[in-house]
């Protein structure tokens, strides 16, 4: 018997959202939050209206990265996201609605699917040039919410390239496909490190693993972004608004020119 296709859920009428971007990684704490931060930043940077949806329910680190306090206002027709300081980008995180930051979200995976439905149908995010959204890593309930019900654009994977970090990520991709959603490609965090005293480029986990594994997998490679001590302060301290670096410009225009305009 075929399956039935699950059909995709309409967003709040009040928004026109021109492209849904959803960002993964098979693993946590390979800088998906981050990547997603700074692909926001640099795409409202170059003028666009730009919003976040943090769909990592359990572990929801873009508020603090913004350095957000405020809570979302409610109204009749929806609740509305909170705008970051420096640059305005929308963003909505279930941080943002816990009475304290730091309070633990213990659901099981048909809540937290609901919560996330709830941020693409229930969030007024008006008019915005690209949602992200930052899914939880690997394959469970929310990616798999997402990619089915929400009418995405395309997938950015990210991964940093250790060995056990680049199997989780074949196994997303396929999963990905699967579900029939454009691969716009794969980013490397934490590519290397630049010694501070001799400017030296040192490859950590290794040189090129993860553009060869793009290459197997067939699709994109779309950059590397070193490990940045300047970038974990920054996010650390809510500014990574401030954030500038050479090669995350580099994907951004590679994205620009060749897959999401
Ligand atoms: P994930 O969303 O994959 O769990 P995060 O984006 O939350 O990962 O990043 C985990 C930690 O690593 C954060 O403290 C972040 O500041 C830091 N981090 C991420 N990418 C980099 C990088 N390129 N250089 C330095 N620190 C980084």
């Amino acid at each position: 018997m075929e399956e039935k296709p699950i059909e995709k859920l309409a967003t709040n009428e009040l928004n026109d959202i021109k492209k849904v971007i959803a960002v993964m990684s098979g693993k946590g704490g390979v800088g998906k939050s981050s990547v997603t931060s700074l692909l926001a930043v640099n795409f409202s940077k170059s003028g666009n209206k730009v919003g976040i949806l943090d769909a990592d329910i359990t572990g929801p680190s873009i508020p603090k990265m913004f350095g957000i306090k405020d809570k979302p206002e409610n109204s009749e027709f929806g609740i509305y996201p909170v705008k970051t300081s420096k640059l305005g980008i929308e963003i909505m995180s279930l941080n943002l609605l816990l009475a304290k930051e730091d309070d633990p979200v213990i659901w099981r995976g048909p809540l937290i699917a609901g919560a996330v439905r709830q941020f693409w149908t229930d969030v007024i995010w008006g008019n915005l040039d690209y949602l992200f959204i930052d899914l939880p890593p690997g394959t469970g309930d929310a990616p798999l919410t997402v990619m089915q019900q929400i009418p995405l654009n395309g997938l950015i994977v990210v991964s940093s390239p250790q060995d056990l970090a680049i199997m989780v990520v074949k196994k997303a991709v396929k999963m990905a496909e699967k579900l029939n959603i454009p691969i716009l490609g794969l980013i490397e965090n934490m590519s290397y490190v630049i010694c501070p005293e001799c400017g030296k480029k040192i490859e950590i986990f290794g040189e090129g693993k993860t553009q060869e594994a793009a290459q197997k997998m067939d699709i994109p490679f779309l950059g590397s972004i070193p490990i940045d001590a300047a970038l974990s302060r920054l996010c650390d301290t809510g500014r990574i608004e401030d954030f500038e670096n050479e090669d995350v410009e580099k994907i951004i225009s590679y994205l620009k020119i060749h897959q999401v305009n």
